[in-house]
């Protein structure tokens, strides 16, 4: 008989709306994983005692969210590649006695990515500048992606982003200011909303571009996840253009962990049922 569950969670502050947690028991459930998923309620100044804590209760990993993703670098071992281009992590594994940083925010876009278009030599634009552009920006690079033009309102992310994009990957990175709407350009693969316009309950808002600027074959795709079919998402659909929504985001960057955790590649349905009939209950 055993009755030692393998450990896994979130430390976030606040975390009592983050419905991570039913993504993933459902992934454990479904698997006959012995795991649990805890959510965490950490305040910045208790970071490092939870950092510590679950080294010493020998948990396997765990997720950040906001606003740890930056800080927590600081108490890890080492970091992957990709999460130290990107300078934040948002999964932490534990290998052997090391506990080792990974972000699967950029990750988890790119397999949604790879079902629709090929990221290698592509022509991509990003609206947005901050945690989850960075990260997928990077990923997107790393992948081979052409060009990147990141569309930001302030000046010194977009730049900074650009630069890192140019220096660390082999994609040509540009920032590109964003006064008024935003006109894609012609020949764009894909365009990414990595804003928070359109997130629930700002449900009727769309990024301030010229929706008719957007043609085949750009790919739309959203980070909000709430809803899964953003106004954006449903604007591209109606003009007949290939989408991906913020959801299977999520999901995959949940399937990213729970793979790494217990070695098992989660049934992503699953995943991604549990996390829509949360957000369709409201
Ligand atoms: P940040 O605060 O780090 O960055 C937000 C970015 O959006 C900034 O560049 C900001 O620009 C820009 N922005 C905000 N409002 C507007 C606006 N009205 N017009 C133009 N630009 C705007 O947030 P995150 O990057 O952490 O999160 C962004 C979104 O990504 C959230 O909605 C979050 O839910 C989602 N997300 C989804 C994930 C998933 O798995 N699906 C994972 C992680 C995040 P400025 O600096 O000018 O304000």
């Amino acid at each position: 008989m055993h009755f030692l569950s393998t450990l896994t969670g979130c430390f976030a502050q606040p975390v009592d709306e983050n419905p991570t947690v039913a993504m993933m028991e459902a992934a454990y459930a479904h698997h006959g994983i012995d795991a649990r998923y805890l959510n965490c309620e950490v305040a910045p100044a208790g970071l490092a005692a939870a950092v510590a804590g679950a080294r010493a209760m020998g948990w396997v990993g765990f997720n950040l969210s906001i606003p740890h993703k930056i800080a927590v670098i600081g108490h890890l071992d080492r970091l992957a590649p990709s999460a130290e281009v990107i300078g934040a992590v948002n999964c932490v594994a534990r290998d052997g006695d090391a506990l080792v940083g990974h972000n699967f925010d950029g990750q988890g876009f790119l397999t949604s990515v790879r079902e629709v278009v090929d990221p290698a030599g592509a022509r991509v634009a990003v609206l947005g500048a901050g945690g989850a552009a960075r990260a997928i920006a990077v990923e997107l690079g790393l992948a081979g992606a052409a060009s990147i033009d990141i569309v930001s309102r302030r000046p010194e992310p977009g730049r900074a982003l650009a630069e890192v994009i140019s220096a660390r990957t082999r994609a040509a990175g540009r920032w590109v200011p964003w006064q008024g709407r935003w006109t894609a350009p012609g020949g764009l693969d894909l365009l990414v909303n990595a804003t928070q316009v359109g997130l629930f309950p700002d449900v009727d808002a769309i990024p301030a571009i010229d929706l008719d600027s957007l043609r085949a074959p750009t790919v739309v795709a959203d980070v909000i996840p709430n809803p899964p079919t953003s106004a954006l998402v449903a604007a591209a659909r109606s003009r007949g253009l290939v989408t991906l929504d913020g959801l299977g985001m999520l999901v995959n960057q949940g399937a990213l962990a729970v793979q790494l955790w217990t070695g098992v590649d989660p049934d992503r349905d699953v995943m991604r049922a549990r996390l829509a009939a949360i957000f369709a209950a409201g």
